[in-house]
């Protein structure tokens, strides 16, 4: 049974805290933070500038106390989903048909996915064993889905270019396979799937094709228009049945933001709940949240509004010529810019440098920059925004020394982060770190100091 001191318990305080003073310590903690807004964060945080943020926190606070749960009530924000969604159809080639719900990120709009297909599949064929293909690379809130939905995750492995292996696909669908996913790009490497070659095993089985495009769905359509070479990836591919695409990461909104589309209105009700007996009135929820802050969806609207067809590819061009200094200077390290990716979001190796990655991380984290290890293979990730334009050089510059510094200490190696990431990276079992993965996150409960694993 896992211990928690006393001393680390917080009552609720007898009498209220003036105002201003929580606001202040509250300032002050938020220092402790990574420093997104100069650029030190390569996920997590997506800021185009401070005047778009101002306005979507304005747009936020207009609606701050509204309920998108019931859109009788809210007029205004029913109008703002319905628009949302059917703006996101139009650039993801949904045809007449194409319908979809906005959802509080990508996770959600995954959970929906994977529901909808189950369902149908139930209904339909009465597949109570349903199984889905995944990709090694796909986001985890498919296994997490699995988990919750009762959907067994069947995982494929990579070809050498990073993309999923069809002759694996091909081989592991079987008369319990309900969907079948790829990514648009995959989040490790910024590598797009073979959709059209998925969908196409797909439809000749008569199963499900999702694409997770939750980080390219509000960029790959823009990249496209300018020219970049983009594999179709959305509903003009034939057997694609359903989309997510994230507002909240390459659409600039604000955080809660994603949508989930189906190729039509029919599918779509397999995402929906109902229930018509229920003493507090008749019940209905388009996805999984009861509750759904009103903010969120006026500012997506809001974002999507004031940036239009011409903001987003002035945007995406920006960080596809800040990207491309990056990958440049990487490269002209000897670190390595693994396989073919197709936006803003890559990842590098130690290349010929052949310093030990985990160390670079932990030196660059020394300097402040605030890195994402991934391990199978060892890299290091980045995902662009606008922040980070002002900072190529003195990322690069920081680099150099870095790598410089892990070729002459090898021995860095059996310390700090480099240590534990290099041990997930070579560990047989997987399953042996789970232990430490569940200590991580009790101890993100342990209130007043901080404890071991979040020390910085
Ligand atoms: C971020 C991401 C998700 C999950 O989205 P959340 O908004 O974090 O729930 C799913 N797939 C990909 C490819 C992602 O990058």
């Amino acid at each position: 049974m896992t211990q928690i001191s006393d001393k680390n318990k917080i009552a609720l305080p007898r009498s209220s805290m003036p105002k201003n003073e929580i606001y202040q310590k509250m300032e002050e903690l938020q220092k402790l933070g990574a420093h997104w807004h100069e650029g030190r964060t390569f996920s997590l945080v997506y800021h185009y500038n401070d005047e778009h943020t101002e306005f979507l926190k304005k747009i936020y606070e207009l609606h701050f106390h509204e309920n998108g749960l019931n859109p009788g009530a809210f007029p205004a924000i029913r109008k703002y989903e319905a628009e949302v969604v059917s703006m996101a159809c139009q650039l993801l080639g949904a045809g007449a048909q194409g319908a979809g719900t906005m959802t509080s990120g990508g996770t959600e709009s995954i959970m929906m996915a994977v529901k909808a297909a189950r369902d149908y599949f139930f209904d339909k064929k009465k597949i109570t064993q349903p199984e889905m293909i995944l990709p090694i690379t796909i986001h985890p809130a498919f296994s997490k889905a699995a988990h919750y939905f009762g959907v067994k995750p069947v995982y494929i492995s990579l070809d050498s270019d990073y993309r999923v292996d069809l002759n694996q696909v091909k081989a592991a669908v079987n008369t319990n396979t309900i969907l079948i996913v790829g990514s648009a790009p995959q989040y490790p490497h910024g590598v797009m799937d073979p959709i059209s070659e998925l969908a196409k095993i797909a439809k000749d089985h008569g199963i499900a094709m999702h694409v997770d495009a939750c980080v390219g769905g509000f960029a790959l359509p823009f990249l496209k228009k300018l020219g970049y070479d983009i594999p179709p990836f959305d509903f003009s591919v034939d057997g694609v049945w359903s989309i997510s695409a994230d507002l909240h990461k390459y659409g600039f909104a604000s955080k809660g933001a994603s949508v989930i589309l189906h190729k039509d209105a029919d599918y779509r009700r397999y995402q929906f709940y109902i229930r018509s007996d229920w003493p507090g009135g008749l019940f209905v929820s388009p996805s999984f949240t009861g509750t759904r802050p009103a903010g969120s969806i006026a500012a997506a609207w809001g974002a999507l509004m004031a940036m239009g067809e011409e903001g987003y590819l002035k945007l995406h061009q920006e960080i596809m010529d800040t990207s491309k200094k990056f990958q440049k200077g990487i490269e002209s390290l000897g670190l390595k810019i693994i396989a073919r990716p197709v936006m803003g979001v890559f990842a590098y190796q130690a290349g010929s440098t052949e310093a030990n990655i985990y160390v670079i991380a932990d030196l660059l984290e020394k300097k402040g920059w605030h890195v994402d290890r991934q391990i199978h293979p060892e890299c290091i990730h980045l995902m662009i925004t606008p922040a980070h334009t002002p900072v190529v050089d003195a990322y690069l510059k920081d680099l150099k020394e870095v790598v410089d510094d892990a070729k002459a200490h090898p021995e860095l190696a059996e310390g700090g982060m480099a240590a534990m990431y290099g041990m997930a990276a070579k560990i047989p079992d997987p399953t042996m770190i789970d232990q430490f993965l569940y200590q991580y996150m009790e101890d993100r409960y342990i209130t007043g100091d901080q404890p071991m694993f979040f020390k910085v």
